[in-house]
């Protein structure tokens, strides 16, 4: 019923593999995260409906589940799937006759986190529908879940933007699940709804829709609260794709570059202004504040990571890989502990002087002073981030593969309904430039092979069997032709040192090679010390355990990967991004 076809798709379940930092991470944050979560206890709320303390325990079970499935996505492993299977189950039997799925208490309901949360339930069973078991089981469950909340809040009950937190944001984020439940039940009704909650504008303080499509800063939409606002875009892309309304998609891709040309750090995380890095507040321009409040919530990374992977599927604006890959190799990987057994809240702040990594800790405890086995909501969500990765990678679209991230990788691409060519990448971006493509085929196929250019590599070589093809930066180079089982591409990108002065003119820099962020880390040398950058960078043969790449500078100073900086996560463990300089 999608009335809009997008023009890049994902490849099938288990297409694409990672083997660079990306699918290592991901690989860890399997078994040391979401293989040791103890799932029961995410249900309990569920069971007890105890909530009563206005708390988001009623987030974290479809979080966790989102991350679980979308892993399997990647990988199939076969005892992360007996996981989800039983806790969907699980899940469902504490739907009561009613058709409520919710851990509020019936006076409760629709206050606070409640609709938020059973959005994030919505959600957790419509992914295991589309990935896992199209059953007529789950599409009841969301059909009765779903009837059930348009009866508390609903045309001719009360508004969606008068319900809950942050002046109706965290509420009519639920949208996107809404557009789920219409697609998996094909009912209309619910597409109505959809359009009744879009008319709000998701927010009590204004429509936030209409406001981004007339060029309002993100900062100045609602109350600017930076993950439940983009949780709402992605509910009015979905909305979109429903409806083929090109004023939907203009006012997305008007928020989208409001906030990736004003809010996100150079890390590719964003959110500041409060003490944990939630809310939207000129985080490009601030980055570099130490009054800016907490920075880089990672549900913000995440949240933000989804928002761009629709962007591109839906218009192929290559901008949106540009900015996934910056978060992913950045914000992403350096969120994570390097066994990914846990993740951080807030991100290092500020990125101006030195600073510390710290692992997220039981913010229910923290919150309410009673523990719910150290959840916190960016923990829950981090390892989907991870599994965003494979899933942009390689997409395709009705002429053939569109390869995206260039970390080593094996993919089969479907061309037609009984042919695919598989593609290997290998090298070691992105901590080197140069990335051979071999294509396997049973025999010759014709078709358009895209390649993303990013926009920061000023000149790449191409060369296909050898022969030089030019190359555009911010595209994608198009390849059609009759391909051959064993044909190579090689591509050479521009790793030249990028010195990027600070946004507000404070006279620091941050230095980029390729994707990655270096940065200084108290196991290297002082931090917070002047440089003198030069124009490149030698590359290291010394290494210090769990970091990735050491780089010296012309002055003899010693950088590394921003991912890998400071990855102790420890107060004697600092770093610093945006460094001092010593004028030539
Ligand atoms: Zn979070």
């Amino acid at each position: 019923m999608t009335a809009y076809r997008d023009t890049f798709q994902f490849l099938p379940s288990g297409a694409v593999t990672l083997k660079g930092p990306l699918g290592t991470a991901l690989e860890k944050s399997i078994e040391n995260r979401l293989k040791k979560v103890n799932y029961a206890n995410l249900v309990r709320p569920f069971r007890l409906r105890d909530e009563n303390d206005n708390g988001w325990r009623c987030e974290f079970w479809g979080k966790v589940v989102r991350s679980a499935i979308r892993s399997w996505r990647c990988t199939r492993d076969p005892e992360l799937l007996r996981i989800i299977r039983e806790t969907v189950d699980d899940l469902c039997s504490t739907q009561t006759p009613d058709g409520c799925i919710s851990t509020y208490p019936e006076a409760l309901h629709t206050t606070h986190w409640d609709i938020w949360g059973r959005k994030y339930a919505m959600l957790g069973l419509a992914r295991y529908y589309h990935e896992i078991e199209p059953s007529e089981k789950i599409r009841e469950v969301l059909r009765r879940c779903l009837d059930h909340l348009i009866g508390e809040v609903g045309p001719g009950a009360r508004r969606i933007v008068d319900c809950g937190m942050h002046g109706g944001l965290a509420a009519s984020s639920i949208l996107g699940a809404v557009i789920q439940a219409a697609r998996i039940t094909g009912e209309k009704r619910f597409l109505d709804y959809a359009r009744w909650i879009v008319e709000q504008g998701g927010s009590a303080d204004g429509n936030i829709f209409t406001a981004a499509g007339n060029g309002t800063p993100p900062a100045r939409l609602g109350n600017g609260k930076a993950y439940e606002m983009t949780s709402c875009f992605e509910g009015l892309l979905e909305y979109y794709r429903e409806t083929g309304n090109p004023a939907f998609l203009e006012e997305a891709a008007a928020y989208y570059r409001g906030v990736r040309d004003r809010e996100i750090f150079i890390t590719g995380g964003g959110g500041l202004k409060d003490r944990v890095g939630e809310f939207w507040d000129e985080g490009t321009l601030r980055q570099t504040h130490a009054d800016a409040g907490g920075f880089g919530e990672t549900c913000i990374t995440v949240t933000w990571l989804r928002f761009c992977s629709l962007i591109l599927r839906i218009t192929g604006d290559s901008s949106a890989v540009d900015e996934m890959e910056r978060s992913f190799y950045n914000a992403l990987l350096g969120a994570a502990l390097p066994d990914a057994s846990c993740w951080a809240h807030v991100n290092p702040t500020p990125l101006a002087g030195a600073s510390c990594r710290k692992p997220a800790d039981d913010q229910i405890l923290h919150c309410f002073q009673k523990p719910f086995d150290g959840h916190d909501c960016c923990l829950a969500q981090g390892p989907e981030g991870l599994a965003t990765a494979p899933c942009t990678a390689i997409l395709r679209d009705e002429r053939g593969p569109v390869v995206n991230l260039y970390e080593a990788c094996e993919a089969a691409v479907p061309l037609t309904p009984d042919s695919y060519v598989k593609l290997s990448i290998t090298g070691n971006y992105p901590d080197d430039p140069e990335v051979s493509i071999t294509l396997a085929m049973d025999s010759e196929k014709t078709f358009a092979l895209r390649l993303r250019i990013p926009a920061w590599s000023r000149n790449t070589a191409v060369r296909v069997n050898g022969k030089p093809i030019q190359a555009r930066p911010g595209t994608y180079l198009t390849l059609e032709r009759t391909w051959k089982n064993g044909d190579r591409i090689d591509i050479a990108f521009d790793f030249s040192l990028r010195v990027l002065p600070a946004p507000d003119g404070c006279g620091r820099v941050a230095l980029m090679r390729g994707p990655i962020l270096l940065a200084q880390d108290s196991r290297l040398g002082e931090v917070d010390r002047a440089i003198r950058p030069g124009d490149s960078v030698i590359v290291e043969t010394t290494s210090v355990p769990d970091i990735r790449r050491i780089y010296r500078l012309a002055d003899g100073s010693l950088l590394c990967d921003y991912a890998s900086a400071g990855n102790r996560f420890s107060e004697d463990n600092t770093l610093c991004v945006w460094m001092k300089t010593i004028p030539r």
